[in-house]
């Protein structure tokens, strides 16, 4: 299996996020990708490349360019504010909830980084933009892999993605590299994508950004939102819209699940997507879902994740994975080459 490894990934390097009143230290950290980059050497589970160069072409098929404009040039607006600045992560302190104008672009930088957020626990740093956009050409790189006849490939890359939206971030999401990857696909040639997303917490950016698609299907195993991050998107009745009727699958579970349900939960994600028809799959993965995960609530232990990977490489799709979560930072290694190398032998 080939992996595109995002070298730029510690240029995002928050030092704080917001937590219910308190600034505590940043739960998504570097180390998370280095422990896994070690554990794919170790195991040799495969060539560890490079992103590609890439324009921001692909990026702007899912993201709304005043975003992007928006993320390109945060840091030096954050830092033009006030000197000072430069010592902080930005982080956001107002929101144009529902009734909001949301049309208007604020001349005011503290206004837009509200406006293009959802919530005050992913802080934008002087390389979070670097380090977002070269995991994107890190999942293009991949994309283009499968195009070219690769049978399977992964990104490893931080920030994840998977809760950034075709116009906002959040979740410590920028730039969402699935997404991104699903329509390279697509503009590949691709006919019919699947994008599954197992991290622990629902694929609220993904699910939004391909809602009313008929030609990307996209399915998620995760806690219920009405008690789990990111809670205003995720439940079982989002079912997709217009074109995309019937091709957006949730299936939240609760707190305290084990693998047993869990697998359970995958297989009707997997039978959907053999429905479906999907030429090709993008797994977003997460391994939050693991025991010990400090800020998630499923119960999987180390070795369920072998069992993982190898229901995954029974469906004999060309399958690209994107990491997500996981911090359980001393484990997120083994549980994540777990997956690819029990997917590798199974898929061969
Ligand atoms: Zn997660």
């Amino acid at each position: 299996m080939k992996t595109f490894f995002n070298d730029q990934h510690p240029l995002h390097h928050g030092r704080h996020e917001m937590f219910r009143g308190k600034l505590v230290p940043c739960v998504e950290v570097p180390s998370r990708a280095d422990f896994v980059l070690q554990e794919l050497r170790a195991r040799g589970l495969g060539e560890v490349a490079s992103a590609p160069e890439v324009d921001l072409a692909p990026i702007e098929r899912v993201h709304a360019r005043r975003y992007i404009d928006f993320l390109s040039t945060a840091w030096n607006e954050w830092v033009a504010l006030d000197p000072a600045n430069a010592e902080l992560d930005a982080l956001p302190s107002y929101w144009p909830i529902r009734t909001f104008r949301s049309d208007v672009l604020p001349a005011s930088f503290p206004a837009r980084m509200g406006l293009f957020s959802y919530d005050a626990g992913s802080p934008i740093t002087s390389g979070t933009w670097p380090a977002a956009r070269q995991g994107a050409a890190c999942a293009v790189g991949a994309a283009d892999h499968l195009l070219q006849g690769g049978r399977s490939a992964f990104v490893l890359t931080r920030p994840p993605g998977h809760h950034a939206g075709h116009d906002f971030f959040g979740g410590y999401c920028f730039v969402n590299n699935a997404a991104v990857a699903a329509q390279r696909l697509r503009d590949g040639g691709v006919a019919r994508v699947a994008v599954l997303d197992i991290d622990y917490h629902h694929g609220n950016g993904t699910q939004a950004i391909f809602y009313e698609r008929g030609d990307v299907f996209f399915a998620s195993v995760h806690g219920d939102p009405h008690t789990e991050y990111p809670y205003y998107l995720g439940y079982a009745d989002e079912r997709g819209a217009g074109a995309g009727e019937g091709c957006n699958l949730n299936l939240p579970l609760p707190r305290g699940t084990g693998v047993a349900r869990w697998r359970e939960a995958m297989a009707i994600a997997l039978q959907a997507i053999a429905r479906f028809g999907a030429d090709a799959l993008v797994v977003s993965l997460g391994v939050d879902t693991f025991a010990g995960d400090p800020i998630a609530g499923f119960t999987l232990q180390s070795s369920d994740y072998l069992q993982v990977g190898d229901d995954l490489g029974a469906t004999r799709l060309p399958t690209m994975f994107v990491f997500e979560g996981g911090y359980a930072v001393a484990e997120v290694g083994v549980n994540t080459v777990n997956v690819l190398e029990a997917f590798k032998q199974r898929a061969g």
